[in-house]
Parts: structure tokens; sequence; C-alpha cells
């Protein structure tokens, strides 16, 4: 049996490029449980894993893609027969574990979670890491106590994957929401998603020489970093949190101080989605499939095949991308 794939190499001066192969089973990796893969995505991530930046991966020739949902054909773990329909985000699969710009991906049993019966496998690519990522910031900014009555919420890189969805969650939740963007273009789009107010990424992104503004937001998800979430974190509200989730402009916060810790009470926290366990996966698909309007979820989405993966990791590792990208290997 044979499989379809983008298969990225890298020659022996270095040089990286991309070609789709029809690859032998018996190249697939070790896992245990073999996928019909029949959607995969595009992640900030997925741009460096195509163009072969930020040492993510060290193994060529490289079949990347960090999502994918699709169809068991077999399984060695009782855990999971054919036909059951899956989803996986995460464990480095796309990085360190080929991934899922391929027809059939071969992974651990423990990596893959049930897809939710409310969900179909493209809306679960149309999610993808940067959807379940925008979930678990929204849950953990709830469990700092964060409810819609609090104040506004911040989200920042608002057009992009992560921002959308984290938008459309909020405003689902009741939250009145303002939307952070470098591209006034989209601001139809983000109010279509829910939200209130439209904030220009230049009147957030310049450094402060305050310690502390005035207060403006409740809580905040930030997939940006840098000046901008030095900005944020003087700009909370007494007792507001901040989930961090990217590094889309740096991940240095050259105008960090603890001073908004310490005479306002903000909390900083870290969202990872890559390790994060079974039990809590499970709980933040479940919930999309509530807090996320599904129909919402089409406005964002665009579809590629394959061959058009370099340029898409191209555009987005270049903050052109809008929403989400969904990939159909077939
Ligand atoms: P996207 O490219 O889709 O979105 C990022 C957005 O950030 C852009 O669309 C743009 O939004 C904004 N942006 C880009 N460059 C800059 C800049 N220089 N200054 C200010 N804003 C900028 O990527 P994703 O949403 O997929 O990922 C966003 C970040 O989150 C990445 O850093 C990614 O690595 C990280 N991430 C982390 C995860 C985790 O587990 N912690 C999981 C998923 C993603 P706009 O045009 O609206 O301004």
């Amino acid at each position: 049996m044979t499989f379809r794939a983008l298969l990225v190499e890298k020659s022996a001066e270095g040089a990286i490029s991309q070609s789709i192969q029809e690859l032998d089973d018996s190249r697939l990796p070790d896992g245990d449980v073999t996928v019909r893969v029949d959607y995969s995505t595009l992640n900030y991530k997925d741009g460096l894993c195509l163009t072969g930046q930020g040492g993510l991966v060290r193994t060529y020739p490289h079949v990347p893609g960090i999502d994918f949902s699709g169809t068991v054909e077999s399984s060695a773990d009782s855990r999971y027969k054919p036909g059951d329909r899956v989803v996986l985000t995460g464990w480095r699969v796309g990085e360190a574990w080929w991934g899922g710009y391929a027809t059939r991906a071969r992974v651990k049993a423990e990596w893959l979670v049930p897809l939710p019966d409310a969900m179909t496998a493209r809306q679960a690519m149309a999610v993808g890491t940067a959807g379940l990522t925008a979930m678990l910031a929204v849950i953990a900014l709830e469990k700092a106590g964060l409810t819609p009555d609090k104040g506004e919420v911040l989200v920042t890189g608002a057009a992009g994957g992560v921002g959308s969805v984290a938008v459309a969650i909020l405003a689902r939740l009741g939250y009145r929401v303002a939307a952070v963007t470098g591209r006034p273009e989209t601001a139809d789009y983000l109010r279509s998603l829910g939200a209130s107010d439209i904030i220009p990424r230049a009147d957030i992104a310049d450094p402060s020489p305050k310690p502390l503004e005035s207060e403006r937001w409740a809580g905040a998800v930030d997939s940006v970093g840098g000046e901008m979430l030095g900005r944020v974190l003087k700009q909370m509200k007494y007792d507001g949190a901040v989930a961090s989730i990217g590094l889309a402009a740096s991940a240095a916060v050259p105008s960090f101080t603890v001073i908004p810790f310490l005479l306002r009470g903000v909390s900083l926290l870290g969202i990872d989605s890559v390790m994060r366990p079974y039990s809590e996966r499970v709980a933040a698909w479940n919930r999309i499939t509530t807090d996320l309007p599904l129909g919402m979820l089409e406005a964002m989405v665009t579809e590629h095949g394959l061959s058009e993966l370099p340029e898409l990791g191209r555009a987005i590792l270049a903050g052109q991308v809008k929403g989400r990208v969904v990939i159909d290997p077939s």
C-alpha cells in the first residue's frame, strides 16, 4: 500500500525543498494506530516546519502537519478500532514525528482523542491546535475568576487562527471582546465573529515608559508576545488575568516589569497545548462543540490542498493568513 504526502527534504547544502510524493506504507513511523487522514490544517508552527525554520524538525525527509483528523484504519491498541473517528494535536507530531500532510499517518494511541460526535472531521481541523489552544486559554481565564460582568476582554493577533477562535468563543460566552489587529481590512470579519471593538495594532504595540496605565481589560488572550504583551499587562484591571499563548511578534517582552502583579494582582497564565493530559483535551474538545458556534467557524475557513502548503507556510509566518486554513490531503 502507498500513501500521498508532502515531503520536506534538506540538501547537503542546507536548502529546504518540498514535494508531493507517493510513498510506501513501510515508511510510516512505528506507531500503534494507523489513521486515514481526512483533513489537516495550518498553524504558525507548521509554517516553521514547512520552511525548515525554528529548529523544530531535526530529521529529514519529513512529513509536517501538527494536526490531523481522520478515521482509524488499523489499531494494535484496544482503545481504538477500525472506523473510529479521531483527532490529533500536539505531542510534537509534525515536528519530531511524521504528521498530517499525508493521506495516512501512524501514531501512538495515547496521542489521539476521539472526535466528538457533534463535530465533522473538517470542523475539527477548522479548529485545530489554534482553536484548541484558544479554548484552553478561555478555560484558564475562567479558572482565574474571569466572568463576563468583570469587564472587556482583549484578544491580540485577532485575525489570526488562535485570535479568531478566541474572539468567537468569548463572544458566544457573553463577553465584550476587543480585538487587536494590524490589518484594518479584517474589521468586518472580526465583528462578524463577535468583536465589539477593533483596536489598531499601533495603539497597543509601542512600548510605554509607564509601569502602569489606565485599567482597561478584565482578561486578555495574547498570541503576539513582545512589546504588545508588556503593554497589555500594564493595562489590566485589578485582579485581571492574561493568557499567554504565543510569540507571533517576539518571545521577549522588553518592557516587562512585575509592577502589574504587585500593585494590581494581575495574573499571567501560561498556555501549552502540546503536552496537555488526555482528560483536559477531551474536556476542551467537548467544550468547543458547545462554546464555539460551529456555523461561525465556517466563516473563518479557507480550504486548500497539499500543493499550496509551501506558499501558505510562508504566508502564516508573515502574519498574512486570515482565520483558519483546512487542508484536504487527497
Ligand atoms: P497566525 O499567524 O494565524 O496568527 C498570528 C497573528 O498575530 C497574525 O494573524 C497577526 O494578527 C498577529 N501578528 C503577526 N505578527 C505580528 C507582529 N509582528 N506584531 C503584532 N501582531 C502580529 O498564527 P496562530 O494563530 O496559529 O498562532 C499564533 C501564535 O500562537 C504563534 O506564535 C504560535 O506559535 C502560538 N501558538 C501557541 C500554542 C501553544 O500551545 N502555546 C498553540 C498554537 C499557537 P493581526 O493581523 O490580526 O494583527
